[in-house]
């Protein structure tokens, strides 16, 4: 009998420790390691990856957006916070809690360093980012004279990074275009540092450009999904150990005679004997509609069982005709050896939205074996 008794998403330290380090490894000694945890730390606990990977060394934080920095100083992080996305609405709020801000527009620039000298503050620390090639957000090489010129126009803030964002590090058979987004990156952070005198810390790297391409660390590195390993495919290294596994229970077995449906809409109905088994997880816990009708599928005992039917609010059904099974047996959705790419990609996504889908709901359960 296994002892997960409710639907819990368990964090493996270890392992997080184990892939900060691998990650760390690939880069020069002098390469900052910055640990992106935005999205409540993709899907798992932004407040305790944090906090461990503060621990274990990181340099740098980064979230998407102003709540989820106040989020990491309220659970106690003193470390530097970069949020990537921030809106000018909460300007105040990201100055107030020493949160860092990457500035993507002129538009952004201005408000921010107004918010900035209303609030008396002197060399605030500012990001500047350029868009060389992923057309997101980002401030454009034509820019640079209008940057310059605001910031030598004020003693509120003061530029410590320059950073950029890779569009296709993951995919090797885009290397001319991310090369010519890494030389577009020299270009404009060799003209930026001449202009402004001195060196700030320039970062371009996601974690795919970190285990591909060596020529982007630069002073520092953003390592995301790395961290977390759900991956875990070809696409990444296989040396990156899954830190989640999403674990629920068998809540009920019902046998389904030939003619006999089951759940909302009748969606699945019974050609022959079939024995099913109901698990308490959702779509309101991050199981979408897009895995029901024997998309996604889950592991019991070993074997996977297809989820059959429509997808509930707080439950799915899934089919065990050839599993051996009893009610209260433990059912995974995902851990270290069934992955979470196998079950997305079944249903025609990518592991990053299943794990960032899991909601509040679920407990997290942290597991730290150091
Ligand atoms: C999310 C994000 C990252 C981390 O990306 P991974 O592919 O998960 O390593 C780095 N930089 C920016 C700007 C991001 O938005």
């Amino acid at each position: 009998m296994s002892n997960v008794k409710e639907t819990v998403l368990e964090i493996n330290l270890a392992h997080l420790t184990h892939n900060f380090n691998y990650l760390k490894s690939k880069v020069n000694p002098n390469v900052k390691m910055l640990a992106v945890v935005k999205a409540s730390g993709y899907g798992s606990d932004a407040g305790a990856i944090a906090k461990h990977l503060e621990k274990v060394g990181a340099d740098y934080f980064a979230v998407a957006y102003v709540a989820e920095g106040i989020a990491l100083r309220e659970s106690g992080i003193t470390t530097p916070i970069l949020v990537l996305h921030p809106q000018p609405v909460n300007f105040q709020k990201l100055i107030e809690n020493q949160l860092e801000p990457s500035l993507y527009s002129s538009r952004v620039l201005k408000t921010f360093t107004a918010a900035a000298n209303s609030l008396g503050k002197k060399e605030y620390p500012v990001h500047i980012k350029f868009n060389t090639g992923l057309n997101r957000i980002g401030f454009s090489e034509d820019d640079v004279d209008h940057i310059l010129e605001t910031i030598n126009n004020t003693t509120a803030i003061k530029v410590v990074a320059l950073l950029s964002h890779l569009a296709a590090s993951e995919d090797l058979s885009e290397k001319e275009f991310t090369l010519k987004q890494i030389n577009s990156f020299k270009k404009i952070t060799t003209e930026m540092n001449d202009r402004l005198g001195y060196k700030p810390i320039l970062h371009q790297s996601n974690t795919s450009g970190i285990l591909n391409y060596p020529e982007a660390h630069f002073d520092m590195v953003r390592a995301g999904i790395g961290l977390y390993g759900y991956g875990n495919d070809a696409k990444y290294d296989p040396e990156l150990k899954p830190v989640a596994s999403l674990k629920s229970v068998i809540s009920q077995i019902h046998n389904l005679e030939s003619g006999e449906s089951l759940g909302y809409n009748r969606a699945f109905i019974a050609t022959k004997h079939t024995k099913t088994a109901t698990i308490p997880i959702g779509h309101a816990d991050g199981i979408s509609r897009q895995y029901g009708n024997k998309k996604g599928f889950v592991t019991i005992n070993n074997t996977q069982a297809y989820i059959i039917g429509n997808v509930c609010m707080d439950m799915i059904m899934v089919d065990v005709t050839n599993i051996n099974c009893r009610e209260g047996d433990e059912v995974i959705i995902f851990d270290t050896k069934y992955s979470a790419s196998k079950v997305a990609e079944n249903s025609g996504t990518i592991s990053y939205e299943l794990l960032t889908a899991i909601s509040p709901r679920v407990k997290r359960i942290v597991i730290d074996d150091n």
